[in-house]
């Protein structure tokens, strides 16, 4: 008998230590890199536009956001475009969810990632862990956490297509979409790669209230939140360097995040092996608390 409420107390101790942890958690550290591995895994076939891994990527993407229970925009997950460039025409598709906001239902937090990438050449699988599976996986993160605490704005988390082909996804929803509701657009492309530590925050310049919530960030994390490659450092100008192009031209509040290009940019050696994974996490957990500030405090 003695042994029996002995476990049972320690049984109860158990839950209620681990429901305690996972209030403290902002979002599930341990399924934010699984995700990335499945998305940069050779099944996907580096997920290029138009292609069958592409497509395959977005099942697995549009799956995972039905699982954690968040619907998708106006009652569609996909929201397929075409467009030609000189190689060629290309179906696409962005894939949107909708977390509605509980104070400023019409004003939009737009919180972004790109699902494509270069796909195959050769015997080379361009597998893209870091570009942008790594921002994909944290839209997940952004979706778990949402649904627990929900927002003030609204919120819009989208994975666009084809960025590698023209940041063509973000264009497409951005000429579907009533620009003044759009508060801001959170961009993350390449966040999980650091061997310096450090993650670059661009954009707070054009937008006095967001340079000051950028600078007067309190990090909590062991990994450096810098500013940078914004066309003041010399260093080169990341303002157009993503989706989160496109929002500036609009004139839209923009913060861009990602870290220096590294050896494996846009090669078959940027593999989820070799990302860091301390630092994608501390990445997320950065970019989450900046959001926070954001949706209490707005622009
Ligand atoms: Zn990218």
């Amino acid at each position: 008998m003695k042994n029996i409420i002995t476990s049972l107390v320690c049984l109860l101790f158990a839950i209620s230590f681990s429901y305690a942890q996972d209030k403290d958690l902002k979002f599930n550290e341990d399924q934010l890199l699984n995700r990335l591995k499945i998305l940069s895994s050779d099944k996907f076939e580096g997920r290029r536009t138009g292609q069958k891994g592409n497509n395959l990527a977005r099942a697995y993407i549009i799956e995972q956001f039905k699982s954690l229970n968040v619907r998708g925009y106006q009652g569609n997950y996909e929201h397929p475009f075409s467009f030609d460039t000189r190689i060629g025409a290309f179906n696409a598709n962005n894939i949107l969810v909708e977390i509605k906001g509980t104070e400023h239902l019409d004003k939009y937090i737009v919180i972004s990632a790109h699902h494509d990438h270069l796909g195959v050449s050769g015997d080379k699988i361009f597998n893209g862990a870091d570009d942008d599976a790594s921002g994909i996986s944290a839209l997940f993160s952004f979706a778990e956490y949402l649904t627990k605490n929900p927002p003030k704005h609204s919120v819009i988390l989208a994975a666009f297509d084809a960025e590698e082909l023209g940041l063509r996804g973000a264009k497409h929803f951005l000429a579907n979409f009533d620009t003044s509701k759009i508060l801001i657009n959170l961009n993350m492309d390449m966040i999980s790669r650091s061997a310096k530590n450090e993650l670059y925050a661009v954009g707070a310049r054009y937008n006095k209230a967001l340079k000051s919530i950028v600078d007067n960030f309190e990090n909590s994390t062991t990994s450096k939140l810098l500013q940078g490659h914004d066309g003041t450092d010399g260093k080169q100008d990341w303002t157009m360097s993503s989706d989160h192009g496109p929002f500036h031209v609009a004139k839209i509040p923009f913060l861009y995040f990602g870290n220096e290009d590294h050896a494996a940019y846009h090669k078959e050696t940027d593999v989820f092996e070799d990302i860091t994974p301390e630092f994608y996490k501390n990445s997320v957990q950065m970019i989450l608390s900046i959001f926070e500030t954001i949706d209490t405090s707005g622009l």
